[in-house]
Formats: C-alpha cells, structure tokens, sequence
C-alpha cells in the first residue's frame, strides 16, 4: 500500500515512523510519503489560507496549492507503478489489452482520469469485509482515495478502516484553520475517489491528529503488519462486541486475584466465560453496539446470559 498525507505541518507527522508503522514501511508493506502544499504557493510568503467569502471568522485554505499537491502524488504513484511493472516480453499482447504506456504517460493519464472510469466511493464492489482486507492485488479500484479528516465526514470505524486497508493508494488531506475550500472537494472528485471522515463528534485544530489516528488504525490490518494475525480477530468493534478484560502475572496483585476460570486451562470454559463478559461489558458501556447486533450472530448461551 502507499500512503501519501498533504499537510501544511509535516513534522506533526513524524510519529509515522515509529514503532509498527515505521517498521511496515522499512520491511517494505507500506510507502509513505508527507508532502506539503505550501510547496506549492507560489507567491513570496508561500500563502496557504485567505479570508472566507462571506465574512466570518478564521482563515481558509486556498484550493489551489493543495490541488497541485494532490497532483504530484497522484503522479508520483503512477509513475512508481509503470516503473514496477514488469517489462512486456517481445511480441507480446499488452497486459491488459490496452497499449503500454511510458511512465510520464502513465502518470499523465492518472490526473487526466484516462482509461480509469470514475468509481463512486460507495460502490459495493469496492467495500472488503472485515477479515479479508488487504490481501495483495485485492485493491477495490486503481483510482486513489482522497481521505478528507472532518468534524463534518462519515464517522471513522473499524469497518471503514478494513475498507481503506484493501486500497492501493490513500492520500489524506489535513485540512487547518476553517478547512480546504470546497471548489477543491468537488474538484477532486473528478480525479479521484472522495471520503470525508471524523475521528469524532469534536473539533479538532487540524485533520493532523485524525490521521495519525486513522493511518494506525489501516496499516495494522495490511497482512504482515502485526505479528500474530489471531489479535485482529478477537479485538473491540470486529464482530460486534467489544473486547473481555485481559489479565496477566501475577496471579494476585493488591488483593485482586485473576478470575478462577482463567486459571483453570479448560479451553471451553475460558472462551464462554470471555464471551459472556464482552456481552456484557457491551451492554453496559455500548447499549447501541448490542441493540445492532445481528441476532444471527448470537448463540443459545449467549441468548441465556
Ligand atoms: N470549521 C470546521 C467545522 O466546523 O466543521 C472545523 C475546522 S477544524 C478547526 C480544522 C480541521 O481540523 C478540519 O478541516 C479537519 O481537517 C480537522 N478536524 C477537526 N475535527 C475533526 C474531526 N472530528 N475529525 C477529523 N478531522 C477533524
């Protein structure tokens, strides 16, 4: 997968090269790149924002420098791409059926939307289920996905990051002050598929945070990120439920001891007892995760409880 994030601030990005995230891209599982459209303003002061029609307070980002922005990186990941396919055999048919293209043409052709059809951002067909994001060559479309963090957007959830995880190409936009001029939005819908998202019913100061939050949430789920595969599965927000209390040694710690039954090394025990508590840790902390739980997903002892 390649990430590309466009922000005025690039060095809030810098925790993206830690830990997990910053291992996936030296084990070569993710590109990520941080570009900022400032680099594209063109007059002295690299001006970014203007004041809003209208009147009103704070300042708005100007659409061009960040149109521009969006350009190169759009390009910059054609380009990566003619240059990694493999060279045709002589005599053979192009791959695919269509005319080989040289990189530059390529790249040209992917801000120009040539041979790649619009593909709405809610089409179906597009959408992965959780479990089976990211597979190799699983991408939902070649077409990239503009992720636009807003207090305004779909609200963020692990579905929605399983769907993101099975792209080829996410580029995130990190809008400041009142946000990215609209003109630009609808721009970019012609070139690219749109997804405005919130981190949350809040306003943060920038899309920075969200997508620090957001790239975490994705790139775990590319296969090879995490270590053991298993922990995806059994994790809050994947089925339905959130996650049972864990414990670990010592046994007895300040007079709280680890539940008996963890103890017991009865497999069968342990994993009903695991899940009647996330029934019940949802019930009470989630009311509304349990009331849209699909009752097929519920067994008798469940249905007991
Ligand atoms: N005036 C905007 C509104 O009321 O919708 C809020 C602008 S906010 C101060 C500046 C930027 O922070 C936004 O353009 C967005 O990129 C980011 N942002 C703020 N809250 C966010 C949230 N809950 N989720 C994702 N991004 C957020």
């Amino acid at each position: 997968m390649r990430i590309d994030v466009l922000s005025i601030f690039p060095e809030y990005l810098e925790p993206l090269k830690l830990s997990l995230i910053g291992k996936a891209v030296t084990d070569g599982l993710l590109q990520l790149q941080v570009t900022d459209p400032r680099a594209f303003a063109t007059d002295r002061h690299r001006t970014v924002d203007d004041t809003p029609y209208g009147g009103g307070a704070g300042m708005v980002m100007k659409p061009e420098p960040w149109a521009q922005a969006l350009e190169s990186v759009v390009r910059a990941a054609a380009q990566d791409a003619a240059l990694a396919e493999p060279p045709a055999a002589p005599g053979a048919p192009p791959a695919g059926g269509s005319t080989a293209l040289a990189a530059h043409e390529v790249a040209e052709s992917a801000m120009s939307g040539l041979g790649s059809p619009q593909v709405p951002t809610d089409d179906a067909a597009a959408r992965a289920l959780p479990g089976q994001a990211a597979a190799p060559g699983r991408a939902a479309s070649s077409r990239p996905v503009l992720v636009v963090p807003s207090p305004a957007g779909e609200v963020f959830t692990q579905d929605v990051a399983y769907e993101l995880a099975a792209e080829e190409h996410l580029v995130f936009a990190c809008g400041r002050y009142e946000g990215i001029d609209e003109r630009f939005l609808d721009w970019a819908r012609g070139e690219v598929r749109v997804r405005p998202l919130s981190l949350g019913d809040y306003v943060l100061n920038g899309g920075e945070v969200a997508v620090l939050a957001m790239v975490e949430a994705v790139t775990r789920l590319i296969p090879g990120v995490i270590g053991n595969p298993e922990s995806l599965t059994e994790e809050s927000h994947t089925g339905g439920l959130l996650e049972y209390p864990v414990y670990t040694k010592p046994a007895a710690w300040r007079d709280r001891e680890v539940p008996e039954t963890l103890l017991s090394g009865h497999h069968g025990r342990i994993a009903r007892w695991r899940r009647d508590q996330q029934l019940v840790r949802t019930a009470r902390r989630r009311p509304d995760m349990v009331l849209a739980l699909d009752p097929a997903h519920l067994d008798r002892a469940d249905l007991a409880l």
